[in-house]
Formats: C-alpha cells, sequence, structure tokens
C-alpha cells in the first residue's frame, strides 16, 4: 500500500544551489561573476566582461564554498526528505550541475583512491579509484551516508513498527541500466572488452543491460535488479552517467505486519550537465553519442521537474495542475516515476564551480535551477 491519501510535510519540489570552493584543478582563475547574498537565497552571476549583465536567481537556499557538509545537509532540508521517506512517502534527492561542480562531493563525500598493484584484481577493477570509507574523515561525509544513518535512526525510533531496508544500485548510460551491485552488469557497462572476459550470461542478458519492465505493482522497474542489503566495493564513477542508490522500506506496525507501507529514499548523482562541445565530443562518434543519451535522460528530468514545480505553484494558487509530465520519454524519469510527483518529496541540489571560466554552464544550472523551484 502507498500512503497516496496523506501528505507529507515540506514543499514537493525544493531547490538548493552550492558553490564549491576554488581548487587546484581550477588553475587559479578569478571568480568576479558569481556571489550569493547575505539572506543565503539569492544567487548573481554577471557576464566575466561585461558587469552590466548581472542577472539575479532564487532558491530556498543558496549556499557559498564555506558551507560544510553537515550544515550543507541540514541547510538544504535533507532530514525532512529522510522523515518523509520513513514515514511512507517516496523522497528524490539528486544532485546537478557541469561536471567537476561537486555533485560527487555533495552526495557522497567519500575519499577515492586508485587501489596500488594487480594482484587478484581484473584489469578494470584495478584501474578503477574506490571509495576508501575507513579513511573518510567524518566531516566530510556528504548526503548519501548522512541520510542513511538518519533514516535507521527515524525507523528504529518508532517502536511500534517493523521496518525491513533493502536497496538497490543502478548506474544509466547512454540510457541503459546498468546493475552496480552484480559484477556481471558493471563489467559489460565498461565494453566488451571486460566483458568478453566474463561469463556470458549474466542476470541481464548477454549485453549486461538490465531489461526495463513494466508490472501493475512495481510500475517500471528493473528485471533481475539485485537489491541487497550489504553492497559489494565496486565502484561507479563515470561524468556520463546517472546513479542511483535507492534504499525500499517496507514496513508495517506490529500489531498487524500484514500493513505494509513501501517507501523509496533515492539518492541521484546525475551525469554532468555540460553540453556535449565542453566535455570534448566532436565528429567522432562515441562521445557525441553519449551526449546525445545523458541529453535525453538529464532533458526529460528537466522537462518532468519543471512540469512538477509548475503544477505544485498552480496548486498552491487554486487551479488545476497541468495533465501530462513525459516520464515514460527517458530511462531516468520512467525509473523514478512513482518518486517524483503526487504525494512525493523532491530535493535538487545544484551545484556550481565558482571560477569565472565556467559562466555559460552555472548560467545554464542557475536558469534551469531557478525554473525547478
Ligand atoms: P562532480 O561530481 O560534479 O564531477 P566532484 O564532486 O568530483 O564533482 O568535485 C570536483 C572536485 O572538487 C573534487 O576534487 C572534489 O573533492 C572537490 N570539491 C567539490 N566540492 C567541494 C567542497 N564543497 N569542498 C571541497 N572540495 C570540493
Ligand atoms: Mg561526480
Amino acid at each position: 500500500a502507498e500512503a497516496s491519501s496523506r501528505k507529507p510535510e515540506g514543499q514537493s519540489v525544493r531547490v538548493v544551489v552550492r558553490v564549491r570552493p576554488l581548487t587546484s584543478t581550477d588553475n587559479g582563475g578569478t571568480c568576479s561573476a558569481l556571489s550569493i547574498n547575505p539572506n543565503g537565497q539569492h544567487v548573481q552571476l554577471s557576464a566575466p566582461h561585461d558587469k552590466r549583465t548581472t542577472r539575479q536567481f532564487s532558491f530556498d537556499a543558496a549556499l557559498d564554498q564555506h558551507i560544510s557538509q553537515e550544515d550543507m545537509y541540514s541547510t538544504s532540508g535533507v532530514q525532512g526528505l529522510v522523515d518523509a521517506a520513513a514515514q511512507g512517502y517516496h523522497s528524490t534527492i539528486f544532485a546537478y550541475g557541469q561536471t567537476g561542480s561537486g555533485k560527487t562531493f555533495t552526495m557522497e563525500g567519500f575519499k577515492y583512491t586508485m587501489p596500488s598493484g594487480n594482484s587478484g584484481a581484473t584489469a578494470a577493477k584495478a584501474r578503477a579509484p574506490t571509495a576508501d570509507f575507513q579513511n573518510t574523515p567524518q566531516h566530510q561525509l556528504g548526503i548519501i551516508p548522512r541520510a542513511i544513518a538518519a533514516l535507521f535512526q527515524a525507523l528504529n525510533s518508532d517502536t511500534s513498527r517493523r521496518s525491513v531496508v533493502r536497496c538497490s544500485y543502478v548506474q544509466i548510460y547512454k540510457e541503459q541500466a546498468y546493475d552496480l551491485l552484480n559484477p556481471t552488469s558493471i563489467l559489460s557497462a565498461m565494453g566488451p572488452q571486460h566483458h568478453n572476459k566474463q561469463q556470458q550470461h549474466g542476470p541481464g542478458g548477454s549485453s549486461g543491460a538490465l531489461r526495463m519492465r513494466w508490472s501493475k505493482a512495481e510500475d517500471f522497474y528493473l528485471e533481475n535488479l539485485f537489491k541487497v542489503m550489504a553492497s559489494h566495493k565496486l565502484n561507479a564513477s563515470s561524468s556520463r552517467s546517472h546513479c542511483l542508490l535507492t534504499l525500499y522500506i517496507d514496513s508495517s506496525p506490529l500489531s498487524s505486519p500484514t500493513e505494509i507501507i513501501s517507501s523509496r529514499l533515492t539518492l541521484v548523482d546525475l551525469a554532468g550537465s555540460e553540453r556535449g562541445s565542453s566535455i570534448g565530443a566532436t565528429s567522432e562518434g562515441k562521445l557525441r553519442d553519449e551526449s546525445v543519451a545523458i541529453n535525453k535522460s538529464l532533458f526529460t528530468l528537466r522537462q518532468v521537474i519543471t512540469c512538477l514545480a509548475a503544477a505544485s505553484s498552480q496548486q498552491q494558487g487554486g487551479t488545476t495542475p497541468s495533465s501530462h509530465v513525459p516520464y515514460r520519454d527517458s530511462k531516468l524519469t520512467s525509473l523514478l516515476k512513482n518518486s517524483l510527483g503526487g504525494t512525493s518529496l523532491t530535493l535538487m541540489v545544484a551545484c556550481l564551480a565558482p571560477s569565472d571560466a565556467f559562466y555559460e554552464e552555472n548560467l545554464s544550472t542557475l536558469e534551469y535551477a531557478s525554473k525547478a523551484a
């Protein structure tokens, strides 16, 4: 059963902007174009060579480069979404922004290291940096580890109910979904050279991609997706793919174990929002192909969130919300169909890099994010 007759507390779509600090990769670039009002809700952006073109954008919160992970968590209202998920509502948190803007830092905050040596590991695994959970300082932890801890705390504090939490971890790359908790699926996602060395017939079929199916009970779902309670140590970092970590919560009163309420908390590190040109896509097939597919999921997500934001402000104004939301147009939005809109809560953290060199990308992120707000 879904908690559809009730309504969770909080805005259905919240949008927060976060500007990361300048890092060594910015090569000391100037940062004169972007500023945040002291009230922490407005961002100004001016063209680096024409200060007359300043534009202002408003958000639920605008966080500058000094904000700690802990304060980012509380100011963004993540706790409200976690509590809603614990109470039976679907909640979804996205990190949006160009590659290098701080999405993964904001969502995960894990320290990544290159594994040393080749012994025992496959070639693919040896090359990929892996999250170093043990050596990541507590204060650097991002939304995902904090939200998971808070979810279990919320569920454990309700002693009148019994809850079971499962999780899945899915990567969407070029409109194909891969199971990051299933080694066969992830290896074939890396390309045929890795796949050939592995067994040919994984749960997702010979391509390794999972088949998306539909059922009355689950809506769109991925066939054979592993849902487990502890994860393998696999790495999913790619600026061109979307990563969805989903926690499935089934909760029932101790007095009535068959009255199950199911909800999901979905935590999404989106692909970089930059256009093809700025990630080096050329007429040479592969990259362009990738950016088209990325743009399809991102493009559709933008449309869906914009529709939902418009509908929720219309509802507040007393008019009927527009009906067609194009969930089915991409894999990402199909999978999130039940988790966006309706009684679900959504938080978008739009990430910005501070350097003037990223004026165009920051403008595009701010324009989109303010439309979603
Ligand atoms: P994205 O996932 O959007 O590509 P990352 O999260 O990988 O970007 O961030 C790019 C770089 O900036 C990384 O080295 C990351 O550690 C650093 N970084 C991002 N945000 C912050 C922050 N708020 N404080 C310190 N370093 C940050
Ligand atoms: Mg990233």
